[in-house]
């Protein structure tokens, strides 16, 4: 019997498992999940756990059930390329065709303080203990959220339509929101913003953070609570692998989504170097493509020389419960017509994964 073993059960391995299971997976093949969470997380959905407008159960979701699927759930200490092991503490799991599909965590950029003294959505559990804290802070409390990107502009909307006597502040490096995208959308944002008594804080550049307070172009300001929305890269067993790595952590892999020097051995979405910004959107797309190779050469059957591209159609973003704000096919799509397709295709999500 041979073992395909999935590390980590986010977006891209979800969408491979949809591929393979139940018939396509040979008959002489086991398939072995690893994730740390006994279900697999809706991350696109953390920033909502975080402020206190979804409950833990509506952001997480079962793994699909299936008799072919063997999970262990426990936290992957080492990928051992060579010896085609896995660690999960003490658990060893052996493998012949591997896909690491483990997502990412922040990166600080060696800001001092950063690491120590502000909280995350990067993971379900930090997300859990991020809620926790701004629960318990008092009326009128400081938080900072430093980084104005997706996730950081979501959170700082939802948690205003959560908690409205807070005083938000979202600390933006650029001149604008979302520079690289048109203006109409950047405005859109920044007056919702203005509206609801958010602090858009343009030019910064958070430079460190100790126990209650942020120092913004070496300015030090006094904060209840800081989040970091800043930057993101892979986790760091995956930065650490002895393979050729590029400047943002990622693996770099050939056209099928193989380690070139280990090609019984993919890499799935935010892990994987790809010609895309890291998305649930690309993992699921490049799930796809993985899926396809994998059946080819179950069935003993040539690549195609050349794969195709993969497209990515835009992102969704929310504005609280009501509004969004939304780039798809090079268009800006504002309002409540942008929140509802943020709510159509969560919920066509769900659907399809059961
Ligand atoms: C707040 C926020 C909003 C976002 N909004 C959007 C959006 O609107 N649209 C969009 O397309 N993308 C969005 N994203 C990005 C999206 O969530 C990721 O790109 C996507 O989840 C990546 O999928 P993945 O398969 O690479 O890994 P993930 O979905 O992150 O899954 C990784 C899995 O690995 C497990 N894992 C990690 N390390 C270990 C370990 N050592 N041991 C055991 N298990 C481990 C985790 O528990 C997890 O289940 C958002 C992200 C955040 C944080």
């Amino acid at each position: 019997m041979k073992n395909l073993v999935l590390l980590g059960g986010g977006y891209g391995n979800m969408r491979i498992m949809s591929h393979i299971l139940p018939n396509a997976l040979p008959k002489d093949y086991s398939l072995t999940l690893v994730d740390r969470m006994p279900y697999h997380s809706l991350k696109p959905e953390f920033y909502e756990l975080a402020a206190g407008t979804k409950s833990d159960k509506d952001i997480r979701m079962n793994f699909p059930d299936s008799p072919r699927i063997n999970t262990v759930y426990g936290e992957i200490t080492e990928i051992d390329l060579d010896d085609q092991i896995v660690s999960v503490g003490n658990t060893k799991i052996d493998y012949d065709e591997l896909v690491i599909g483990l997502g990412c965590e922040d990166k600080y950029h060696n800001v001092p303080g950063a690491e120590e003294h502000t909280f995350s959505i990067q993971t379900l559990s930090k997300s859990r203990e991020t809620f926790h804290h701004i629960s318990e802070l008092p009326n009128g409390a400081k938080v900072g959220i430093v980084g104005a990107g997706l996730s950081g502009i979501e959170l700082a909307s939802e948690l205003r339509e959560s908690r409205s006597d807070l005083d938000i502040y979202l600390y933006d490096r650029g001149e604008r929101i979302l520079p690289r995208f048109p203006e109409k959308l950047s405005r859109y944002i920044e007056k919702w913003f203005k509206k609801n008594d958010v602090t858009v804080v343009p030019n910064s550049n958070i430079n460190r953070v100790e126990d209650g307070r942020i120092f913004n172009n070496d300015i030090p300001e006094d904060v209840d609570l800081v989040v970091w929305t800043a930057g993101i890269q892979p986790v760091d067993i995956v930065r650490n692998l002895p393979v050729d790595i590029s400047k943002s952590g990622r693996v770099i892999l050939n056209q099928y989504h193989q380690i070139p020097t280990y090609k019984n051995v993919y890499v799935v979405g935010d892990c994987a170097e790809l010609p895309h910004a890291p998305s649930a959107q690309l993992a699921e797309a490049q799930g796809d493509q993985i899926a396809d190779v994998m059946k080819l050469q179950w069935q003993g059957k040539p690549l195609p020389e050349k794969m195709s591209e993969i497209k990515i159609q835009g992102f969704l973003g929310s504005l609280g419960e009501k509004q969004g704000f939304a780039y798809i096919m090079d268009r800006t799509v504002t309002g409540r017509l942008a929140s509802i397709l943020k709510s159509g295709v969560l919920w066509l999500y769900k659907y399809h994964n059961g």
